[in-house]
């Protein structure tokens, strides 16, 4: 794990320091142990928790506009440098944390944030079909009706993560009577909320994801985050993105430091393939930095901002799944034993590249905003 050390991007405080220390013990330690489990299908409900209490879940939660995502892409990174389906776990925690900092709902704040942050609450965000309907890819699966106090939904939505019977998560419903878009929490618990069971994944069935259907689901107002969806995930929709980039430098660090492991013994055949460790260290070293520097400044409404981060994102995607084809081709049969991680990190670069925002709907993205 000598590349656990070798976070790039370096931490701006003492406090930054001692987290990371922290979060690098219990993902060398417990959450090491696990992984092949959490691969076959364990949710690692404890490790999500001891990851919060150490501060994991909360470093960006600062209050009036002055959220800073750093050390959330950071700590992310190094929980991915183990393992990538728990990273998105922790991208799905940081992200109900995210979607709850920023709505005007002031008692949901107050009640549910500092929960969240210490991951006394866990939980997720379904945000996949609405990120998809806002670039006409998909029409919103949710629909409601305003009734007294709140709103009944109906719908299902075929994959959440990080859930299980006492979890929340975010998601957009569509009022029938006026296509107004009202985002909310869901209680994983609440009247008329199913979790149901999905295919077993690969790579991701321990990740703790559901079909979760709405069978005229009551939402009290209490538990809205925005009855204006729209401009809501405008606000949010940067730090969706952003913070998603712990998954993929957490991933590229393991794959590198899976082709230096092999060097001493297959350095003089492997340095006839095309791609190096050092090709993908540059790389990382760049779109960290420059990551970094737009994840200090989460609320810009620039559209050339929005446009970088997408063109990132996609780039990320793509080095995510070549830095694994790489690693595996540099361990060559070593790497082709089923205990071997590097097939493991292999199907977990699939899901960076295929999660919503997916490569297609990014090269979409792209295009939509070219002209
Ligand atoms: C393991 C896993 C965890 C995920 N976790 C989350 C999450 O936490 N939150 C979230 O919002 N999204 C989640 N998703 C969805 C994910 O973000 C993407 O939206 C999804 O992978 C498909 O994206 P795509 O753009 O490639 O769409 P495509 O796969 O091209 O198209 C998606 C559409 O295809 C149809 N479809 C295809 N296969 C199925 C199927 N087996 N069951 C039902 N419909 C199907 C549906 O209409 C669906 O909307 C998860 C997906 C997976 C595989």
């Amino acid at each position: 794990m000598a590349l656990q050390e070798a976070v790039i991007d370096k931490p701006a405080t003492e406090s930054a320091v001692a987290l990371r220390d922290a979060v690098r013990r219990i993902a060398c330690s417990d959450l090491n142990a696990q992984v092949v489990e959490i691969d076959k299908g364990l949710y690692p409900a404890d490790t999500m928790r001891a990851f919060g209490k150490v501060g994991a879940w909360g470093t960006h939660l600062a209050p009036d506009g002055k959220a800073d995502l750093r050390e959330a892409i950071a700590t992310m990174s190094i929980v991915s440098q183990t393992c990538t389906a728990t990273g998105f776990m922790a991208w799905c925690q940081d992200t109900l944390g995210w979607y709850v900092l920023n709505t005007d709902n002031v008692e949901l704040r107050e009640r549910l944030l500092p929960r969240i942050a210490s991951g006394a609450q866990l939980g997720g965000t379904g945000l996949s079909n609405p990120m998809k309907t806002f670039y006409a890819i998909e029409q919103l699966r949710l629909k409601a009706q305003r009734v007294k106090g709140g709103y009944t939904v109906r719908g299902v939505l075929p994959w959440v993560s990080n859930l299980g019977p006492d979890h929340l998560f975010g998601a957009i419903c569509e009022v029938e009577a006026d296509g107004q878009r009202v985002m909310f929490l869901v209680d994983c618990a609440g009247p008329g909320v199913t979790l149901k069971p999905c295919e077993p994944f690969l790579a991701m069935d321990g990740t703790g994801t559901y079909a979760v259907q709405f069978r005229d689901a009551f939402i009290p107002d209490s538990m809205v985050l925005s009855h204006d969806a729209m401009s809501y995930v405008k606000k949010v929709r940067a730090g969706f993105l952003l913070l998603q980039f712990g998954m993929a430098f957490g991933l590229i660090r393991d794959c590198i430091a899976m082709m230096r492991e092999v060097k001493p013994a297959l350095g003089h055949v492997n340095c006839y393939l095309p791609e190096q460790p050092e090709h993908f260290e540059e790389m990382l070293e760049k779109v960290e930095a420059e990551v970094m520097e737009l994840a200090k400044t989460p609320y810009n409404t620039d559209i050339a901002y929005w446009r970088r981060i997408i063109e990132l994102r996609l780039a990320g995607g793509d080095a995510c799944v070549a830095a694994a084809n790489a690693a595996m081709l540099h361990c060559g049969a070593r790497g082709y034993v089923a205990a071997h991680r590097a097939q493991r990190r292999l199907r977990e670069a699939w899901f960076v590249a295929i999660v919503t925002p997916a490569t297609k709907q990014l090269r979409k993205m792209l295009a939509d905003t070219a002209h």
